[in-house]
């Protein structure tokens, strides 16, 4: 009675992966500010306004393929119809004259269809004569192959909203509207550090006891990929001055703060009374592996997030906390990690209790079906089994293991599928 009253006064505050995501996510606004840029220098960028269709596009009718335009009228019950042609419209080139009954035009794909026609039919169609007439061998519908002006974007409508993530189509959507600049967010600065006295650089020596510190390096692959400016500020010592600076450095210098390390029950408590002192600070465990302390708040103007020391943590819980609080500060309107379902080819083992994020290596099989399988140690301070994973799996904290032919959670890494 006495362990069972230990766990679930224990669990009673430890807070839930999604709960901790709604509160970050409801407490974050898009950052202020705009800036015009090029179109090619817009993409992966953030809309800040609403783009609207200046003119139809296509502006025009024009044809959707090879071969001849002429008049639905003409259509009668006859199988085939023999037309004089009058003239050609090529892309680039139109037809400038009126069309009469019984005339063809020799149209190309994407060329204007002249004024009096309405259809056209192909090549493979058609059957030409002579230099002078051409027969239909198999009429078209009325009005068949014509694409419509305005068939994709009528002018006065809104074709991109504020808040899209603009794609590689999107440009070409915006090029198709003639638009050279376009206003997005200002991009968002964020500034990091990593904490602890073991930790050297990359170039130094290092002393018995000591690791290079390495989620700087993730941290930085990790923003890069969200296109954020960067600050990056180094190994910060366990030391009370230099902690404190630091975060009030960061925090003058960017819009969001991270640091790794220092979080966890047992770690100095100058970390948290330092936090305490400069901002309105969190400290959350949250019910989830790996990853359960986590620091959010506020210093000055800044975001912070104070995240756990070891390197899988570390990417675990920018995944899910971090990631998509910049996406939203960015202006972004889709910002939680995209969660599919695979079936397991192997035993996943697990313990009721948090829940799981479990390094998987995610594939399709010759039939289609998505399939999942453990990429290695789950040890939140093992680099391999995250380096060979593609995709999370995510096992609910109520879980057991998870046997073979069982559907589970998986969040692909960004990029991968999303
Ligand atoms: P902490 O949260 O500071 O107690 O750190 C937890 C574990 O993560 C310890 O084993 C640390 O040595 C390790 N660790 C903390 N920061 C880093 C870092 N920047 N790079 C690599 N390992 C780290
Ligand atoms: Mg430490």
């Amino acid at each position: 009675m006495t362990t069972k009253d230990t766990v679930s006064s224990s669990t009673n505050h430890f807070l839930s992966v999604s709960d901790v995501q709604k509160r970050i996510i409801s407490d974050i606004k898009a950052v202020k500010g705009t800036e015009k840029i090029d179109l090619r220098q817009a993409l992966g960028r953030v809309l800040a306004k609403d783009i609207i269709a200046t003119f139809n596009t296509p502006p025009c009718d024009n044809s959707g393929m090879d071969g001849y335009a002429f008049k639905s009228t003409d259509i009668n019950d006859q199988s085939t119809l023999t037309l004089k042609v009058a003239g050609q419209s090529f892309a680039g080139h139109p037809y400038k004259g009126e069309v009469a009954p019984g005339e063809a035009i020799r149209i190309m794909t994407g060329a204007q269809v002249p004024n009096g026609v309405d259809t056209i039919v192909m090549q493979e169609h058609t059957e030409k004569n002579d230099e002078q007439n051409v027969t239909i061998t198999t009429i078209p519908k009325p009005y068949a192959n014509v694409r419509k002006a305005g068939d994709d974007l009528k002018t006065g409508q809104t074709f991109l909203s504020k808040g899209k993530k603009l794609s590689p189509t999107d440009l070409a959507f915006l090029a198709t509207q003639g638009i050279a600049e376009v206003s997005v967010s200002r991009k968002i600065r964020v500034a990091f550090f990593s904490t602890g006295d073991e930790l050297r650089s990359i170039g130094e020596t290092l002393n018995e006891g000591d690791i290079y510190d390495s989620n700087r390096y993730s941290l930085y692959g990790l923003l890069k990929n969200l296109d954020v400016e960067m600050i990056d500020m180094g190994v910060i010592p366990d030391d009370r001055e230099a902690i404190e600076e630091a975060f009030i450095t960061a925090s003058e210098l960017a819009d969001t703060v991270i640091t790794s390390g220092g979080v966890s029950v047992g770690e100095a408590d100058f970390v948290k009374e330092t936090l305490e002192k400069l901002g309105k600070i969190n400290f959350w465990k949250i019910s989830m592996k790996p990853g359960k302390p986590l620091a959010f708040g506020t210093i000055g103007n800044s975001l912070f997030f104070g995240l756990p020391g070891n390197p899988v943590a570390v990417i675990a819980t920018f995944y899910q906390f971090v990631q998509p609080a910049l996406k939203r500060m960015k202006g972004q309107d889709i910002v939680l990690p995209l969660t599919v379902k695979a079936k397991t080819t192997e035993l996943l083992k697990k313990r009721p209790g948090r829940t799981d994020f479990q390094r998987g290596i995610m594939e399709q099989s010759d039939s289609g079906e998505l399939t999942v399988k453990n990429a290695g140690t789950q040890a939140s301070h093992v680099l391999t089994a995250m380096s060979r994973a593609n995709c999370f799996i995510v096992i609910p904290a109520e879980s057991s293991s998870i046997e073979v032919g069982e559907m589970v959670d998986v969040q692909p890494f960004e990029g991968l599928l999303s």
